[in-house]
């Protein structure tokens, strides 16, 4: 009983534990120990590991199994506190080791394998000794596995207890892969399988979901070797998953067997390469000054293991890298460094985008000279390319992009029954600007019957402009919707409900593929390098038809699975072999009614928000000529996860499957499918033009020029938009010459058609006569630059530009020849700055793909010191709060935006987005992205429904209005702007009191189902060996001896009190001090 002066009780318990050489005394200590323990919570288990408990279990353990005569009535209790105090240590494993208890457990389990008792006791143990991988080892080593695989027994009604420990110490064991590898060697695999299968036959009453749930765990452990896999499919164990689960689905109590065989077949579903040639692109662009392959060195598809976008843009960001460790906590690097990264005489290139600053509105009362004057820039610019770069674009050439051909096989008097065909846009909508006569006519009658008129659209001008586009792949064709026009539908559309097991039912379909082959057709019926596979209407009369080489078209490859099912392989941006995600393709020959189900195979974020609601969108030309020109949200059994498809190129990454059915309306039509709401180049040109024209240009001065030609010889279009002076009186010019620079810039990222949407909705109403737009005009000159990456947008990419690099991340050092339209844009913004005119405004429209709502990131210095726990002093920092007005005025005007979502953190990796480096570099305050949803709202009064094109625009609206704020002391306030205006001008600057949220937090719940199916962990829960363990020790199912029983009983008074009242004190107010907590003692006394 001598312990160490000053120790509390519990280490007096645990020294006569080793020490005490006689059974009384040890057993007296036992049970003491076990009731101190049952009674309060897992912290008093962890203060007594804390204080040698473990070890002291195993010293005692160790020692009584060693002597003469082994006392099952001393090793039985021990071996239950041990697998009780081991399960929470997790270094019992070693510490067993260290003690040498690993083999003696061993062979204890050997010399009781016929006494389900004390084989149970021995067992958890074993299990608990295997959260140590090596300890696992060592076991197998020494036949372990044979050991304990023995008492798994098939279906019996007694000792279950012993069988599911036994199960569950297999399991264990197989934490090691060696082990696993030694378990598929010996054949365990087909014996697990049997046990499975027989369990479920003899399970009727389904009294056994436990070891049934513990054989699927075990086999969840085999499975995590790819051997193991191999085995497992080759055993029959997918049939079988597979037809057992089927049996489940009725039977709502086996519900907790279904989804842990379920993702084990996931799992166990052999590897398959996504059939394409290679997973490079089918676009490649000789990029200048790098060899012709030279983008072979891309990195290819990124780890799955990374998660999706956050969307301003890490492609791939880790939800659990610490948010903190990212924010920039250099002081010198969160203040603005307004210096140029090249020289200032370069700068001067630039005078020519401020036509407003130089005009001298001479001609103010005549329009003509200004209407001539207009669009300068572009015109020529478009000659000069014509001319020159062309030819040096792609083998196909850029001049023969557009087939001006007219196909003779189709004479104008069919067209009637060609609208009802795929060939309608094929034959008749070739964007010839110089087609002969009569292919433009009957494009003429089409729109005369049929057309509707749809603001600021005109499809004959956007033939025309289309026909200027440089594509790589020389498209010929336009997408029919692209070329009528879309309007919103009239009604609101709803976040698509998830119907329950939406999942489970696409992957048993899925699984399906792989066991009864007969309804399986697997044919290629679309491919982008296959000309005899593009939309011919010959030979697969059993088939949809597919198409996407137009503009912004992106499907590579169609496969028809089933007669109604089909996977989609998308094709990675231009010379890169990866960024899967935006779509946008024509699907004909359907028929009317039947639910076809699409997966597109080949996406690479590790959640979507289509698990949440959002639904792709579906444009019908058969509706549209009858006067429903919408694009609307569609498809049906949404489900989003990680499939078994794997790159061609052997990377270790992995692919997602996003399905959805979609029931067609009409027979034979022609239908497109897109991510989200497509919108072209070619659309950019043609609305700029229409809204040139539609100002009035003595009141509203519109100049369209090209800030740069991108690396394909497209134009990089820049706006300026101000109002004209109200006269040429000197006054009025130099009001207009101070008026404080807004620049807009959209849509760098390719896939992210919701910010071309926003940026339409602000440049229609900034061009409009709404009073509120006349002030702005009035108070500011806006610079926009709606589309900064042409090239992207053209060719169907959804992140990069045809360097193949995230443009987004080019804004710290521009390459001019590589990213120029990136190079200019800052180039713009130096001079601004040079000349006094930094922008009093900067924001970058984006699309996110992880959250709802909109919502802007701004840049403040104090912000990120804060959240960072950075102990720099910010008292004596400045900073103007300037950077929260429009965020807060959104949240009131604008029903789609959110500032709880917004956020004004710097973070190191962001240091070279356009937001960050407007804000360092050209100093400008209120910088900002501005982030608009896929999907739809979860506030204001758009909560519950997805965001269509009108509420884009009408964002992009809001997002001008609010500028209007910032000018209040200055703006001429006439009765009608009051009356247009006053929510707007009716802001206080109470600060809202709102904190700025991290920006990474997931605002979703978690999935429904796993979109994973590597981790088997949370499927299975807490072990629930406590509850196992205690039923054993009080079990008198086995004859131990009455004696014995007596011994054990629990309730043991025979311990000097001192030591037990001692032992509670130290563990109640130990743990309690150790963890701020108070324990009570209630349960003690
Ligand atoms: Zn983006």
């Amino acid at each position: 009983m001598a312990a160490p002066s000053g120790s509390g009780g519990v280490e007096v318990l645990l020294n006569t534990l080793q020490t005490a050489g006689d059974n009384e005394s040890m057993l007296k200590v036992l049970n003491v120990l076990d009731e101190l323990l049952s009674a309060g919570t897992d912290r008093r288990i962890h203060y007594m590991i804390s204080k040698g408990g473990s070890e002291a279990l195993l010293t005692a353990l160790v020692n009584s199994a060693r002597c003469h005569t082994p006392s099952y009535t001393i090793l039985l209790p021990l071996l239950h506190l041990l697998a009780k105090v081991g399960h929470r240590d997790r270094q019992i494993g070693v510490k067993a080791e260290k003690t040498d208890a690993v083999l003696l457990v061993l062979d204890l389990l050997r010399q009781n394998v016929t006494n389900p008792r004390r084989a149970a006791a021995c067992l958890w143990v074993i299990q608990v000794f295997c959260s140590s991988v090596t300890t696992a080892v060592l076991m197998g080593r020494n036949r372990g596995l044979y050991v304990v695989f023995k008492l798994i027994s098939s279906h019996t009604t007694k000792h279950l207890r012993t069988v599911k420990a036994a199960v569950d110490a297999f399991t264990a064991l197989l934490r090691s892969k060696v082990n696993c590898r030694t378990a598929v060697a010996k054949g365990y695999v087909s014996d697990l399988l049997k046990l499975y299968e027989d369990w479920h036959n003899n399970d009727a009453s389904f009294e056994n979901i436990p070891i049934r749930r513990a054989l699927l765990h075990c086999m969840h452990r085999v499975a995590n070797t790819s051997a193991g896999r191999e085995a497992l499919v080759a055993e029959g164990g997918m049939s079988l998953l597979f037809q057992t689960t089927q049996t489940f689905l009725t039977v709502k109590t086996l519900e907790s067997l279904v989804e842990p065989a379920v993702q084990l077949m996931r799992k166990c579903y052999p590897k398959v390469p996504i059939p394409v040639t290679s997973d490079k692109s089918v676009y490649s662009f000789p990029l200048p000054g790098r060899p012709v392959d030279g983008w072979v060195a891309d990195l290819g598809p990124y780890d799955g293991s990374l998660e999706d976008d956050s969307d301003e843009d890490t492609e791939n960001e880790d939800p659990d890298k610490d948010y903190e460790d990212d924010l920039e906590t250099d002081v010198n690097k969160l203040r603005p460094r307004p210096e140029p990264d090249r020289p200032l005489e370069q700068l001067g290139q630039y005078v020519r985008l401020c036509p407003e600053l130089h005009h001298d509105f001479q001609d103010l009362d005549s329009s003509s000279e200004l209407d001539e004057s207009s669009d300068e820039d572009e015109n020529s610019r478009g000659r000069r390319s014509q001319a020159g770069k062309g030819e040096s674009l792609s083998p196909n050439g850029s001049d023969s992009s557009i087939s001006l051909g007219v196909d003779d096989k189709n004479p104008g008097s069919e067209v009637e029954r060609h609208l009802q065909t795929r060939d309608f846009q094929k034959h008749y909508l070739n964007c010839s600007e110089n087609s002969q006569e009569g292919h433009s006519s009957m494009v003429d009658r089409l729109l005369e019957k049929y057309g509707t008129c749809i603001p600021n659209h005109d499809p004959r001008l956007y033939a025309s402009t289309a026909s200027d586009t440089k594509s790589i792949a020389g498209y010929s064709i336009l997408a029919f919707p692209d070329f009528w026009g879309h309007l919103p539908p009239q009604i609101q559309e709803p976040m698509a409900k998830r119907p329950p097991h939406v999942q489970r039912k696409k992957v048993f379909e899925d699984i399906q593929r792989l066991l009864s082959t007969e309804d399986i057709i697997n044919k290629d019926v679309f491919d982008l390098e296959d000309p005899s596979l593009q939309g011919s209407t010959e030979g697969c009369p059993n088939s949809l038809r597919f198409f996407s080489k137009f503009e912004s078209g992106n499907l590579r490859k169609a496969i028809q699975v089933r007669s109604h099912e089909y996977d989609l392989i998308l094709n990675a941006d231009v010379n890169s072999s990866a960024h899967y995600q935006w779509f946008y393709f024509e699907v004909s020959g359907m028929v009317a009614g039947v639910p076809y189900r699409f997966n597109v195979i080949n996406c690479e974020k590790g959640n979507s928000q289509c698990n949440y609601g959002m639904q792709p969108v579906l444009y019908s030309v058969r509706e549209a000529l009858e006067g429903r020109a919408h694009w609307v949200r569609s498809g049906s059994e949404i489900s989003y996860y990680r499939n078994h498809f794997c790159p061609g190129g052997g990377q270790n990454s992995q692919f997602y499957t996003l399905t959805f059915t979609v029931t067609f309306l009409h027979d034979d039509d022609v239908c497109y499918l897109a991510y989200h709401y497509p919108y072209t180049y070619s659309n950019l040109q043609t609305h700029l033009k229409m809204l040139e024209n539609s100002v009035d240009p003595r009141k509203v001065f519109f100049r369209r020029q090209n800030l740069c030609d991108t690396l394909a010889g497209n134009s990089c279009s820049l706006v300026t938009i101000t109002a004209c002076p109200a006269s040429k009186a000197w006054k009025d010019l130099h009001q207009l010459r101070n008026r404080p620079c807004v620049v807009l810039t959209a849509r760098v990222h390719p896939g992210e058609s919701n910010a071309s949407w926003v940026m339409k909705g602000t440049l229609e109403f900034l061009c409009s006569d709404d009073p509120v737009a006349e002030s702005l005009r009035e108070a500011y000159i806006f610079k926009v630059i709606p589309m900064l990456n042409p090239d992207g947008v053209i060719n169907g990419n959804n992140r990069c530009s045809l360097s193949a690099e995230d443009l987004n991340r080019q804004w710290l050092k521009p390459d001019p020849i590589l990213s120029p339209t990136i190079y200019h844009t800052k180039g713009f913004l130096y001079y601004l700055n040079s000349i006094g005119r930094t922008p009093l405004v900067f924001c970058d429209y984006h699309g996110h793909s992880r959250k709802k709502n909109v919502f802007l990131y701004g840049c403040s210095m104090k912000e990120t010191l804060w959240q960072s726990g950075s102990t720099i002093n910010t008292a004596s920092l400045k900073e103007d709060p300037g950077y929260r007005t429009i965020a807060k005025t959104l949240d009131r005007i604008a029903p789609a935006f959110s500032f709880n979502n917004c956020n004004y953190l710097v973070e190191k990796s962001r240091a070279s987005t356009a937001r960050v480096v407007v804000w360092r570099e050209i100093g400008v305050l209120r910088s900002f992205t501005m982030e608009s949803t896929y999907n739809g709202c979860n506030q204001g009064i758009y909560k519950g429904l997805q965001t269509g094109t009108r509420e884009l625009e009408e964002m992009g609206m809001k997002f001008s209005q609010s500028l209007l704020t910032l000018r209040r002391n200055s703006i001429q306030y006439s009765s009608r702007l009051i009356h247009n205006a006053s929510a707007l001008l009716d802001l206080d600057d109470r600060l809202l009191d709102h904190k700025s949220n991290n920006c990474f937090e997931d605002d979703e719940p978690p999935c429904p189902e796993e979109i994973q199916y590597s981790s088997c962990t949370d499927l299975f829960g807490a072990n629930d060996l406590d509850t196992e363990v205690n039923v054993n020790m009080s079990s008198i199912e086995e004859d131990e001896g009455k004696n014995e029983r007596r011994l054990t009983d629990r309730k043991s008074q025979q311990l000097p009190h001192f030591l037990q009242q001692d032992a509670m004190e130290t563990l109640s107010i130990k743990s309690g001090q150790c963890n701020n907590m108070d324990i009570s003692n209630r349960y003690f006394y």
